[in-house]
């Protein structure tokens, strides 16, 4: 019979909120920790709207709560803030992470490992990578389609039970979750995957469909995916970069209309997470001496449009 956990999500924007919604129709305790208190406080009134294939419902089972109100450590807690949100929302959350949490990353990007291991004993944290997407249309409202999956082992390489009291809970919720030892060749090939298509999006303001329309598009970023696919084979991670290929092509023919995060954080006036994408690639690919002068000059193109949309 499978253990119910008590469970913490820390960020419960689009995807916090989904695997919230999902985890607690398993019957897993779930508490939303978040700083929206518009979120929060809908959650609290009508409970959680939540649009899968399977259909619309409502989740009303979930607790929320303010980072700095938390009263007890659950036994899993899953980070989904931004990554560059991670270290803030960890430091004011303290009440979340008791002697015995297990902290799950499953943010896209490089680093979060190393964020969350200044808060917590590596041998806790685990780390992955998802397929699933979410969206946020509103407050206490978040949909999701189509399939995905989780990869994720722990920090430190070593099959300790939290990670299969983990893979257990998120597969109760029928999230598509595997152990997987070479989960840092599916991290590497998504950040692969994102800095190509979102950083030239953000800047350009394209659709991936636009940007597939562009003479250049596609050659543009398959450039940026041997780029990071050069440092991340440099680094001692082997990527499928033919596989990143296929997934950018796919995209760039099928998924048309669709504005990549970053693009979105760009249109809504929020810093991107450009610094855990192309920077973590660039700053990777400087300590392995690997030229990148695509990913480094979107790198530093994203970061002229973040500084603006901080003024
Ligand atoms: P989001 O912006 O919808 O949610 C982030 C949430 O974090 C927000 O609700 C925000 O209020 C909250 N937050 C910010 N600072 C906080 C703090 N100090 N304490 C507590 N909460 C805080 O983002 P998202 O789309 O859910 O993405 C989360 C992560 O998952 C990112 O790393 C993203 O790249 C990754 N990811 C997203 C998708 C997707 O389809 N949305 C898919 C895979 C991976």
């Amino acid at each position: 019979m499978l253990q119910a956990l008590d469970i913490a999500i820390l960020g419960a924007g689009a995807m916090g909120s989904l695997f919230g919604g999902l985890l607690a129709e398993a019957d897993h305790r779930v508490t939303l920790v978040d700083i929206d208190d518009t979120h929060l406080d809908a959650i609290r009134r009508e409970g959680l709207h939540l649009t899968t294939d399977t259909g619309s419902r409502v989740v009303s089972n979930l607790c929320v709560s303010r980072p700095e109100q938390v009263a007890a450590a659950p036994q899993l807690l899953i980070v989904f803030t931004k990554t560059m949100h991670t270290e803030a929302a960890l430091a004011s959350a303290q009440a979340l992470l008791g002697p015995h949490t297990a902290v799950l990353s499953l943010q896209n990007g490089l680093g979060n490992v190393e964020r969350i291991a200044r808060h917590v004993p590596r041998e806790r944290v685990m780390v992955g990578m998802t397929t699933w997407p979410a969206d946020k249309p509103g407050a206490a409202q978040v949909s999701s389609h189509g399939a995905g999956e989780i990869r994720l082992m722990n920090a430190d390489g070593e099959a300790h039970a939290h990670v299969r009291r983990t893979v257990d809970a998120l597969n109760s919720a029928a999230l598509n979750c595997t152990a997987d030892p070479d989960v840092w060749s599916a991290i590497w090939e998504k950040v692969a995957f994102n800095a190509a298509l979102n950083s030239v999006c953000a800047l350009t303001q394209c659709t991936v469909g636009e940007l597939s329309s562009l003479p250049d598009g596609e050659a543009l970023t398959l450039k940026i995916v041997a780029e990071v696919a050069a440092v991340a084979r440099a680094s001692g991670v082997a990527v499928d970069e033919a596989h990143v290929v296929g997934n950018v092509r796919h995209a760039l023919a099928n998924h048309r209309a669709h504005r990549p995060s970053m693009l979105q954080d760009v249109l809504a006036g929020r810093k991107t997470e450009i610094e855990a994408i192309n920077g973590a690639v660039v700053a990777a690919a400087h300590a392995v001496g690997v030229a990148v002068p695509c990913t480094d000059c979107l790198l530093q193109l994203v970061r002229l449009v973040d500084a603006r949309g901080a003024r």
